[in-house]
């Protein structure tokens, strides 16, 4: 169970805070970026300024994929549109077929790709049964801030304490 919950940067900051030359030390060439709650709150449409600024600045160095869960191919493909970025929607997070067929676009080596998300039982476990970097960041409240306490990454944790 150990290896599948694997959190290689717990980063306990909003994706706009995390450093990209933090990660182009660590070999990051590629990104697969969770959308709601990542990017933006899931109930809101609006991409924040931050996320907006850290997408244009990672573009330059990496090449970014969204993986998202959601069912609507409207709301995912929207934002896709706005930031310019592939995207697979209805992804079945950690369930691995749509992740694998973002990898094989994308087609950098695992060791070069990490997936950054705000859930553990999704995000982070998806991106360890492909064999890529797990990077866990803060989810976004509607005003674009990280919110300050996240039940369900809470519960996430404690479940993941007691079946490691
Ligand atoms: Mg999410």
């Amino acid at each position: 169970m150990r290896s599948i919950l694997k959190v290689n940067w717990d980063s306990n900051l909003p994706i706009y805070a995390i450093s990209q030359s933090e990660l182009q030390k660590n070999g990051i060439h590629s990104l697969l970026l969770d959308v709601d709650g990542t990017l933006l709150n899931r109930k809101s449409n609006m991409i924040p300024k931050s996320v907006k600024n850290w997408i244009i600045e990672s573009k330059k160095l990496f090449s970014l994929y969204l993986i998202s869960n959601n069912p609507s191919k409207k709301r995912i493909a929207k934002i896709a549109k706005e930031l310019n970025l592939r995207y697979k929607y209805n992804a079945s997070k950690p369930g691995k077929k749509v992740t694998l067929s973002a990898l094989k676009e994308i087609g950098s080596e695992p060791k070069n790709i990490a997936i950054i998300g705000d859930r553990i039982f999704t995000d982070i476990i998806v991106g360890n049964r492909c064999n890529i970097k797990t990077i866990l960041v803060k989810r976004l409240n509607k005003n674009g801030l990280p919110i300050k306490f996240n039940l369900t990454l809470t519960i996430e944790r404690l479940i993941s304490y007691f079946i490691k």
